[in-house]
């Protein structure tokens, strides 16, 4: 790829607001361009006369299809291409695309999870435009963006109850500014997403069963190099990567995504991707796309893309930070300190209805990034604990306690703070005391989420963190509505929250054992270890009604949901469980034994020839492999039996505590000793690359 010109290349396969402006009617822009900003009702002749544009403008862009773009519950995102084509009387065809077919579409509902939902529901389900994200094209397809629920109305999708989230925290927080003075348009939540992801070399890949059918390593020993010297964070980025990298960054940007941050991580072989903010439903399509693109790009250059949370033992695995913050339709940042006092007030509302919300909705935030790839992270002192806490840092925990406590802040001016009244002393905004090891940090005007798994949909932990910062500002405007006095009545209860809330606060190391006491005994934090633990409280009578009064999900959506995750955590593992029966008993068993042939042919041969070799090298080899080789049988007859065991069980919740605590440690103690077969067995002799060939292979 030669030099390009990226403003040109940029969103040069969107259907973008500079491409509705030159295109269509100045009557059918401003009518698209409401429903767009203000959620204003699409009627049918706007959908025509948008239809006619973006099919015009597909096929001069090369697209033969169209499809109704989506994200159902598998984690992954949907698509069936229907062509432009429609039969013509003179015996060719024309391209057609009608207004109708923009704004919905019924794709085969049959094969999609729907946790329960189809059993009491309308069997089919439909998929409607999202007009707020633009369609795009891939592939000769032009995508639109969709939602997809049942006829019921049910969401069978990540979308809907995103959209609705949003739509949730729009109109507390309109009700807040509405208090300060300011009538704003719509408030919208921003996001961006920084994604890691391994890349391996192609070949590698082809060999490892484990990887192709799981996209983890279940086996392997520790290569004598992983991530110790730390010279791979940051470090010069080798020619076939940045090869990858350019290519990627062309694909991105020509649908439009901002990609802006490159860089190699901790692990070898593992880098990351960071866009431009953008609004939160964008850039969930976005996220979902450019994993997507990832994978293709990877391919191309000869190597695969690795999302999975922990493709290697021993090495850090991959996350995705989920940059966060909420934005008026003029830009004003509201989680942005303000220069007046005003300002600060309101800042400081806004910054304590997100606290109040992390600490009241824990579970919630915890559950949303639960699956069995990130089980193996969270906790594992490579990334934040399971338990949720909010890192404000020093400058602003000494601002909150001087409130708290109605004493002086040791700041600049030593005056007891009266909000609305007095100064906020200004703090530093630069980054340079983060705290990598909080799961939730605010970084100067944005939280950053960062318990988030590399394939998780980020629209998941954005709903709950959208739902439980609207509650927090509809209990504040519920008060502040009738208050008396304003800015006694927003001192109180900016006081009052803080000392009730102030237990999720912790900018100490959140890795170190102290901490996992401390929050649990004496803070009384949640400390969800694992999916199955943190999943069912989905259910919790709180997070029920929480969900349901912000109208995110319905009481038969959030059962669905419930269940649908629960079944793609047993999958999963039950995958994991049985690749790792096939593996060792069609590869490693034989091949141990090939090698325990050689060595014992070779001691036999070795001494015929003289009764002086000693052979202490072969037969100690031999006994200890051989010892080993029973151990593994007898594991893998275990696991087999764990594995019998799950299977058995029908209801979803206790198939995944079986799980949790019968075949995950079967697992394990089987992999234990084939790793130590690995060590001592000739690496010719060895059915799949070692650690060390696929994580420094590429160059
Ligand atoms: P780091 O790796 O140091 O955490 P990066 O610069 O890689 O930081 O990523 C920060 C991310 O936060 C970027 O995607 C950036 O666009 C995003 N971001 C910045 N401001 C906001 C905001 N107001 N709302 C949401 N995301 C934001
Ligand atoms: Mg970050």
């Amino acid at each position: 790829m030669g030099k390009q010109n990226v403003p040109e290349l940029f969103g040069s396969l969107v259907f973008d607001d500079r491409v509705m402006r030159a295109r269509l009617s100045a009557d059918v822009y401003q009518s698209l361009k409401r429903t767009i900003d203000e959620n204003v009702r699409l009627d049918e002749s706007v959908a025509e006369a948008v239809a006619q544009e973006m099919r015009d403008w597909a096929v001069e862009h090369g697209a033969t299809h169209f499809t109704h773009w989506f994200q159902p519950l598998t984690g992954v995102t949907a698509e069936k291409h229907d062509s432009f084509i429609s039969r013509s009387p003179d015996g060719g065809v024309i391209m057609e695309f009608s207004g109708k077919e923009l704004i919905k579409g019924e794709p085969d509902a049959s094969s999609f999870p729907s946790g329960g939902l189809r059993a009491t529901f309308e069997a089919r389900g439909y998929t409607a435009w999202d007009p707020t994200s633009y369609a795009f094209i891939k592939d000769h397809t032009l995508c639109i963006p969709t939602a997809f629920c049942s006829y019921s109305g049910e969401a069978l999708d990540k979308k809907t109850p995103l959209l609705r989230s949003m739509q949730a925290l729009n109109r507390q927080a309109k009700r807040i500014l509405k208090l300060f003075g300011k009538d704003v348009k719509y408030v919208r939540t921003s996001v961006g997403p920084e994604q890691e992801y391994f890349l391996i070399d192609q070949e590698m890949f082809n060999k490892r069963p484990d990887l192709i059918y799981t996209g983890r390593t279940l086996f392997g020993a520790m290569p004598p190099k992983g991530q110790e010297l730390d010279d791979h964070y940051f470090g010069a980025i080798k020619p076939r990567v940045i090869a990858f990298m350019e290519d990627l960054n062309a694909e991105l940007w020509k649908v439009g995504i901002l990609a802006k941050t490159e860089h190699n991580e901790v692990a070898p072989a593992q880098h990351e991707l960071a866009p431009i903010f953008s609004t939160t439903n964008v850039a969930t399509d976005h996220n979902q796309l450019t994993m997507e693109i990832m994978q293709k790009v990877a391919r191309r250059h000869g190597m695969v893309c690795l999302l999975h949370e922990k493709p290697f033992a021993g090495v850090n695995g991959s996350g995705k930070h989920n940059n966060w913050s909420m934005a008026t339709d003029t830009g004003v940042n509201l989680l942005s300190p303000g220069e007046t006092p005003y300002e600060n007030a309101q800042f400081l509302l806004f910054l304590c209805a997100v606290i109040q919300a992390v600490d009241d909705y824990q579970d919630l935030l915890r559950l949303s990034v639960a699956t069995a790839g990130n089980d193996h992270r969270l906790g594992a002192n490579e990334a934040p604990p399971a338990i949720i806490s909010v890192f404000l840092g020093d400058e602003l925990t000494a601002i909150l306690d001087a409130i708290k406590t109605d004493k002086p802040y040791e700041g600049t001016e030593k005056v007891i703070m009266k909000l609305g009244v007095h100064s906020l002393p200004r703090f530093s905004r630069d980054n340079t005391d983060r705290n990598r090891t909080s799961p939730f940090a605010f970084t100067g005007n944005k939280f950053e989420f960062r318990s988030l798994g590399s394939s998780n949909s980020i629209a998941c932990c954005n709903i709950m963190l959208n739902a439980a910062v609207a509650e927090s500002l509809k209990q504040y405007a519920d008060v502040l509505e009738t208050a008396e006095d304003f800015e006694s009545a927003l001192h109180d209860l900016i006081k009052s929250t803080i000392i009730k809330h102030e237990r999720i606060l912790f900018n100490g190391n959140g890795y170190g054992e102290e901490w996992v006491k401390e929050a649990t005994e004496v803070r009384g934090l949640s400390n969800l270890k694992t999916t199955p633990d943190a999943m069912p409280h989905l259910l919790d009578p709180k997070n029920k009604e929480m969900l349901i009064s912000q109208k995110v999900f319905t009481e038969a959506e959030l059962h669905s949901r419930c269940e649908i995750m629960l079944e793609n955590y047993c999958k999963t593992v039950k995958i994991e469980a049985q690749t790792m029966v096939d593996m060792v008993r069609k590869s490693y068993l034989p091949a141990i034994e090939d090698y325990l042939y050689h060595l014992a042919e070779t001691t036999a041969l070795m001494r015929s020839v003289s009764e002086h070799v000693k052979c202490e090298y072969e037969v100690s080899t031999l006994e200890r492999l051989s010892e080993l080789t029973d151990v593994i049988l007898e594991r893998v007859r275990e696991l087999e039996g764990a594995l019998a065991d799950v299977k058995a069980i029908e209801e979803v919740l206790p198939t995944s505590e079986e799980i949790r605590d019968h075949l995950i440690p079967k697992m394990d103690a089987l992999r234990k000793c084939v790793d130590e077969a690995e060590m001592l067995t000739s690496e010719k002799d060895w059915p799949v690359p070692s650690y060390g060939k696929i994580l420094f292979s590429v160059y």
